[in-house]
Order: structure tokens, then sequence, then C-alpha cells
């Protein structure tokens, strides 16, 4: 079964059976490509392995936009490419080790753990390969070290937990100014030029004015949140999942503090 969609010349976009989680995949030369958060379940892994190989390609790297347990996965089957994250990604992913490996055995149990969270630093303005330029955009906010993909070539900004058209913002409460962090760091994706289309990590895939309507949505939710009046964010609703609505409530009272 065909999972991957290409968005894009070159960009293709697989959708999980978990929380609308996505993987990207970046075609680049010699039949090598770039994988951005492969997700979720082992039998999604496997599948996207065995697509890849059917299309004639090969992770040539891998990318972790953030280290939370369902954006660090791997398989064997999509081989021994470097995986890398940004450096506070990475130092994250090692201080909370235990916590990501309770978060894929609990929901997406039968993965190799010596394989989840194994990603190299790499303090970089972009992906080290021979494929199209794959810009990082490095900020906080969401988590330490969070890291979006631009591809300047096609368009498509791979925004890892933001700008979803599901999910309110998630804030790192741990941080000493989880609002201005976040902020920021939509400052810094709402500043690139030439976006067609977002990726979120969980959602759909948008073009550029749905784009603005998130980080619209985005701003508004965090105004809220900081100023103690109600939200009335459109992707918060009584059928929204259970968890998102106790992260918001988690979140309000954070901020009531
Ligand atoms: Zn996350």
């Amino acid at each position: 079964m065909r999972t991957l969609t290409e968005i894009a010349p070159g960009v293709l976009v697989a959708t999980s059976s978990y929380d609308v989680t996505t993987t990207t995949v970046v075609v680049g030369s010699s039949a090598g490509c770039l994988v951005i958060d492969p997700a979720v379940t082992v039998a999604e892994l496997t599948g996207l392995a065995r697509e890849l190989a059917e299309m004639g390609l090969r992770p040539a790297v891998g990318w972790s936009t953030h280290p939370h347990w369902d954006h660090v996965l791997w398989s064997r089957e999509l081989g021994d490419a470097p995986r890398y994250a940004a450096p506070s990604a990475v130092a994250i992913a090692e201080t909370e080790r235990d916590g990501i490996l309770d978060g894929v055995r609990r929901a997406a149990p039968g993965h190799d753990l010596e394989l989840v969270g194994r990603m190299r630093s790499l303090d970089a303005t972009a992906i080290p390969w021979d494929g199209p330029e794959a810009a990082l955009i490095v900020h906080d906010g969401h988590a330490p070290g969070h890291g979006a993909v631009f591809l300047p070539g096609s368009g498509v900004l791979v925004a890892g937990d933001m700008c979803s058209d599901i999910e309110i913002p998630l804030l790192d409460t741990a941080a000493a100014d989880p609002l201005g962090d976040y902020r920021a760091g939509m400052e810094r994706l709402a500043a690139v030029s030439g976006v067609r289309q977002v990726v979120p990590g969980h959602g759909h895939v948008g073009d550029a004015a749905e784009l603005r309507r998130r980080l619209g949505l985005d701003g508004a939710y965090l105004d809220a949140l900081a100023t103690g009046m109600p939200v009335g964010d459109p992707r918060l609703t009584a059928d929204s999942p259970e968890w998102l609505r106790t992260t918001h409530e988690q979140q309000v009272r954070h901020f009531q503090r």
C-alpha cells in the first residue's frame, strides 16, 4: 500500500495512524533521500522502508525536528544513515531518554529501543547532504532545539510540532520564558520567505494562506494564555483528544500562577 504522497516535486509526506503524525521524505541525488521524523508504529516504519525501496530510494540522512518520542524513531530497515538533530535537542534526548523510551513503549510498542533517540548533534544552518538545500530554523518554544526544515527549491516548510491545524501551541513549560520562546519561534517561521506549503508534525499540509491562518490562531492562543482571557480556539473542541484538552488546561493553570 502506498502511503507517501508527493506534495511538491521530490517531496513526499506520509501520515501515521497515530495522532495524524507526518513523515517527510525529500528525494536527493544518487537515489538517496532525507527522512524527517519517520513515524510512528513499527508497521508504519517497516512500510515506509519498503515503499522507499520500491521507489529505488534509500535514506541518506535523517533529521529529528525535536526530542519528543514520536519524532526520534528509526528502524533497522531504514538503514544506518546518519541521523541528526539540533545540539540542544540531542542534549534533551539524552537527559530525558527514560521518558522518551516510556512514551515509545506505551504508544508504539515493539520498536528497537536502541535506535530511538540516537541522533548526532548538528550545529549548522542546513542539513549536510547532496540533495536539495534543506535549511534549518532552530528555536525553542515547543521543545529545546526545535529544528524546522525549509526547502527553498520547493517552498516546503517542514514545521515539526509548530503550525498545526489540529493542535493548539504546546509549550515547553519547563523553560524560563515559555511564551517568549514560543513567540520567538513563530516569528522565525513567519519570517521565512517563499513558503508555498507547510507540513506540520501533526495535522494536514497547508498552503501559504493556511500557514498565516495557523500562525494567527497560535498568536491569539498565546495572547489568551498570557492575559488569562478565555480561549476560543477552533482546534479545541469537545471532540479534541483528551490529552490535548488536558494539556490546554495545564497550560492555562501554569500561566495563572
Ligand atoms: Zn512535540
